[in-house]
C-alpha cells in the first residue's frame, strides 16, 4: 500500500471560510491560473482580453453560498488564502460590476464577478468539485484553459497533478495498523514519529515545526475568540442568529459539571464555526466546515482544563496522523464522502488529541479515534441553501461532545476490549460514501437541504 507523505502544514491551513473545497481550494486554483498563463508564449498572451471560471459540479451548485465566486476572484487576483484580508470576499461580493485588472505579459487581462459561471452540476470530470480556468481573447474564443479539482481540505489538482516533491519519512504507514506496528517496534510515541516524518520529508527543523504548530493552535484560539465576540446574524438570507456568545453566557451561569464544561465546549465550537460562516479567517481541521470541533478541544484544553502547550502540540500530532490516514484510505471531502468525512473526521481527530493530550497511551489514542468516527458514520452533507450554517454549525458542537465523550469511553474500558479498528471505521465511511447519493453530498438538492424551512 503507498505510504502517506502529506506534510502537517498542508492538512492544517490558515484560510479565510466558509468551506475549504469551496473557498480555499478555489482561490489557490484562481492563483494558480494566473501563475500558468505567466509562462504562456508572448504570442498567445498578446491575443489575450479576459478570463473567465466555469464552475462544476458541487461548486455550482452551491457555491454561492460557500463563497466560491468571490474566492476565485481573489485568487485570480493574487490573493493566497493564508493572507486574505478580513472582510475582502464580502467587499468582492458587493461589489458585483467592477472590473478587475490582472498584468499578463505586459498586457492588461480583465476579469469581473460575472465571469465567474456556473456551470453543470452533473458533469464527466474526475472530481465533483471542478472548475475550469479560461484565457479568452478579444472575441471571447478561448487560448488557453486548466480545469482544476478542489479535492477537500483545500488540497487543489489537476489533470497531470504530480504530489508535491518531499523526501522520504522515516517511518512509512499507510493505516493505522502499520502505525501501530511502528509504534509498537520502535516504542515511540505518535507525536515521535510524526515530527521525525515531517523534519525528513519537508527538511524544517524541530523548533520551525514547533513554531509552526504553535501558530496553528493560537489562530484556532483566535477563531474561538474572535466568534466569542460576534452578534447579529451571519451573511446571507437565511438569517441564522449567531449563538456562541448567548451559550458562553450561558455556561458562566451554571455551577457545576458536567453541564457547565459541555455548555463551554458547545460555546467555543459555535464560537469557530460562526467564524468560518461569516468568511472569517480559520484553520482548516480538517476542513473548513469542521473548523470549530478542533478548536473547541483546544480552548477546553488551555482554558478550563489548564493542559500545558506541549502535551496539546502532542496530542495534537496525533490528531494529525488520524486525519491523514482518513485522507489517504478514504476522503475528507463532503462532496465525496457526505459530512461524514468533514465532522467525523474532524471528531475523530479531536478525540485523538484530547486523549493523547490527557496522556494516554497510544492504543488509547486509537480506539477515541474509531469511537468518535464510527458515531459520524452515514451523515450526510446537505447544507440548508448552500450555506455553511445548518446543519454545519450545530454539527461541530456535536462534533467536539462525540470526541470528548469517545475519549472516555475509550479510557474506561480495556483497549484490547475494542472490536472495531479505526481502519475498518475509515474503510466503512469510504463505502458509505461511495454509495451515497450525490443529492446528499454538498449539492444542497436533498435531504435537510430542502426539507428546512427557512422562511
Ligand atoms: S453539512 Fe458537514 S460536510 Fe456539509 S458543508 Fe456542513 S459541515 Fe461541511
Amino acid at each position: 500500500m503507498p505510504y502517506i507523505t502529506t506534510s502537517l502544514f498542508s492538512l492544517f491551513k490558515i484560510g479565510p471560510g466558509p468551506s475549504s473545497s469551496h473557498t480555499i481550494g478555489p482561490m489557490k486554483a484562481g492563483k494558480l491560473f494566473v501563475e500558468v498563463c505567466s509562462g504562456l508564449p508572448r504570442e498567445l498572451l498578446a491575443q489575450a482580453a479576459r478570463m473567465r471560471v466555469r464552475l462544476f459540479g458541487s461548486l455550482s451548485a452551491t457555491g454561492e453560498g460557500h463563497g466560491t465566486d468571490a474566492a476565485v476572484l481573489a485568487g485570480l487576483l493574487g490573493t493566497k488564502p493564508e493572507d486574505c484580508p478580513p472582510g475582502l470576499l464580502p467587499r468582492l461580493n458587493a461589489e458585483k460590476g467592477t472590473e478587475y485588472r490582472i498584468e499578463l505579459g505586459g498586457r492588461p487581462v480583465m476579469v469581473s464577478l460575472a465571469d465567474i459561471v456556473h456551470d453543470s452540476i452533473i458533469h464527466a470530470y474526475p472530481y465533483s468539485n471542478a472548475l475550469v480556468a479560461e484565457l479568452l481573447d478579444g472575441e471571447g474564443e478561448v487560448l488557453f484553459e486548466r480545469a482544476y479539482y478542489s479535492v477537500g481540505g483545500g488540497f487543489v489538482q489537476w489533470d497531470g497533478w504530480q504530489a508535491p516533491e518531499f523526501g522520504e519519512p522515516v517511518y512509512k504507514y499507510g493505516s493505522m495498523t502499520e502505525l501501530r506496528n511502528i509504534v509498537r517496534a520502535e516504542g515511540l510515541n505518535i507525536y515521535e514519529i510524526m515530527l521525525a516524518n515531517e523534519m525528513a520529508m519537508t527538511g524544517a527543523t524541530r523548533p520551525q515545526i514547533i513554531d509552526g504548530l504553535n501558530e496553528i493552535l493560537d489562530r484556532m484560539e483566535q477563531s474561538v475568540e474572535a466568534g466569542l465576540q460576534g452578534s447579529g446574524c451571519l451573511p446571507g438570507p437565511l438569517k441564522v442568529e449567531r449563538k456562541a456568545h448567548m451559550l458562553h453566557r450561558r455556561a458562566h451561569s451554571l455551577n457545576a459539571a458536567p453541564g457547565k464544561f459541555l455548555a463551554a465546549l458547545n460555546s467555543y465550537a459555535f464560537a469557530a464555526s460562526e467564524e468560518n460562516a461569516s468568511g472569517g479567517v480559520i484553520v482548516t481541521a480538517p476542513t473548513c466546515g469542521a473548523s470549530g470541533v478542533m478548536p473547541a478541544l483546544v480552548y477546553a484544553m488551555r482554558h478550563d482544563m489548564h493542559v500545558g502547550d506541549r502535551a496539546i502540540r502532542e496530542g495534537f500530532l496525533a490528531a494529525a496522523a488520524v486525519g491523514f490516514i482518513a485522507k489517504h484510505n478514504a476522503s475528507i471531502a463532503g462532496a465525496e464522502v457526505g459530512c461524514q468525512g468533514e465532522i467525523g473526521v474532524a471528531s475523530a481527530m479531536a478525540a485523538a488529541m484530547f486523549t493523547d493530550a490527557l496522556g494516554n497511551p497510544s492504543r488509547y489514542v486509537e480506539n477515541a479515534a474509531e469511537v468518535a468516527l464510527e458515531h459520524h458514520l452515514g451523515i450526510t452533507c446537505d447544507p440548508v441553501g448552500g450555506y455553511v450554517q445548518i446543519p454545519c454549525i450545530e454539527r461541530n458542537a456535536m462534533g467536539a461532545v462525540k470526541a470528548f465523550n469517545a475519549s472516555l469511553i475509550s479510557t474506561g474500558v480495556s483497549p484490547e476490549s475494542q472490536r472495531v479498528s479505526l481502519d475498518a471505521a475509515i474503510a466503512a465511511m469510504a463505502e458509505t460514501g461511495r454509495e451515497m447519493s450525490s443529492k446528499f453530498k454538498e449539492t444542497s438538492l436533498g435531504g435537510l437541504a430542502v426539507s428546512a424551512v427557512t422562511c
